[in-house]
């Protein structure tokens, strides 16, 4: 098996059939020829069932994450919300207390339409995770690292609490994309992406993955739930997440290295109380990732001496990293999480969420250190 970079060079590079071409055609067609009697000459029906983009792409994405079936949606999620809206009525999920705000959202606000129930625990704590779980608990969503604090769970040790108790782990690792963290390989049954990340690469599209460890029952009824609930990743998104993902590890390699040398930095200023990085080794749960990850990632958070007001301060004065939501994108961004968040927010009132880019690290060294030093 070639080794990850070597996926992602090449992915959907095989020449075309028709043409030799390199590169894969995009397929904006909605409907394809079929016989008299619905049968399917090419295998394709129908836009929304699936489409030969998507499919090139979810066969790349299903490689880089060892997985045994990949599935593409529209945003990210829209894949976590077909994993749940997949689940039996009744089931409980045990979610991970720093897991991206909207999906805490969606099942407070969600959950009780579709008969689910929910709990959050520490997932950076397996005995906790344990202690949460009911009878009728189906799914644990772990989220390693954690937006925004960046808490680092134990794949290997959670898809142990999850099995033993016939439950599913579901790692989302949109911090941590496959060339840094496999977590198929460590046990999880289900890895999320949100693509408009780091697969994508260029913060120009949307998507969302599903990539499974088995092609089973739950991979055919998520796939029928797209295919019903209409939640098709168009041919052109699909067509640029496979893009962004040839050059995935090349990126990440920058990423990673500039956001190591700007959590150093940040971890020795005199104004900065605390940051939240996995590959500093005070991070609580350092050895975890070091153990589980490749590299430690380009997302860190840190919190300012004098809370909001000052966090605040430091968002506005920076001039490099743009105030601005999402990441994984080239351009660094900044972005005080608990405004963004609103009232409901657990996030500490201080902290600022840094996206760092594929700039030159000293440049944004010297911008962070204006910011903080004004
Ligand atoms: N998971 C994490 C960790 C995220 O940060 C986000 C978005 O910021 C999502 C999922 C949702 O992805 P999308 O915005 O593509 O729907």
């Amino acid at each position: 098996m070639p080794r990850i970079e070597t996926l992602a060079a090449r992915a959907g590079s095989r020449p075309d059939p028709t043409s030799g071409a390199l590169s894969v055609p995009l397929q904006l067609a909605t409907t394809f020829e079929h016989t008299p009697d619905g049968q399917l000459p090419q295998g394709w029906l129908y836009q929304r069932y699936d489409n030969p983009t998507q499919h090139e792409t979810e066969q790349a994405l299903a490689a880089l994450d060892g997985a045994a079936r990949a599935l593409l949606f529209p945003t990210g999620m829209a894949a976590g919300a077909t994993a749940l809206q997949a689940l039996p009525a009744g089931s409980h999920v045990v979610l991970c207390d720093d897991s991206y705000f909207s999906f805490r959202a969606l099942a407070a606000q969600q959950f009780p339409r579709w008969g689910l129930t929910w709990s959050l625990a520490d997932f950076s704590d397996p005995d906790a995770v344990r202690a949460a779980l009911r009878p009728e608990t189906r799914l644990l969503w772990a989220e390693t690292p954690s937006n925004p604090l960046l808490k680092v769970c134990d794949i290997a040790a959670l898809a142990d609490v999850a099995h033993a108790a016939g439950a599913q782990l579901l790692v989302d690792g949109t911090f941590a994309p496959p060339v840094l963290q496999q977590p198929l390989a460590l046990g999880a049954d289900i890895v999320l992406h949100s693509a408009t990340k780091y697969l994508g690469g260029h913060g120009d599209v949307m998507g969302g993955v599903l990539a499974f460890r088995e092609d089973g029952a739950h991979a055919a009824d998520c796939h029928g739930l797209r295919l019903l609930a209409g939640a098709t990743a168009s041919p052109f998104a699909a067509w640029m997440i496979l893009r962004g993902v040839r050059t995935l590890p090349a990126r990440m390699a920058w990423h990673c290295a500039n956001a190591k040398q700007l959590a150093l930095a940040l971890h020795a200023h005199p104004r900065v109380a605390r940051v939240h990085y996995p590959g500093l080794p005070d991070h609580p749960q350092h050895a975890v990732a070091a153990a589980q990850m490749r590299d430690f990632g380009g997302m860190l958070s840190f919190e300012v001496d004098g809370g909001e007001t000052a966090a605040l301060a430091v968002a506005g004065r920076l001039r490099l990293f743009t105030n601005a939501t999402s990441l994984g994108s080239t351009e660094s961004l900044v972005e005080h999480r608990a405004s963004i968040e609103g009232p409901a927010s657990t996030t500490p009132r201080g902290l600022l969420r840094l996206s760092v880019g594929l700039e030159h690290a000293q440049d944004l060294l010297d911008d962070l250190a204006q910011a903080l030093d004004a």
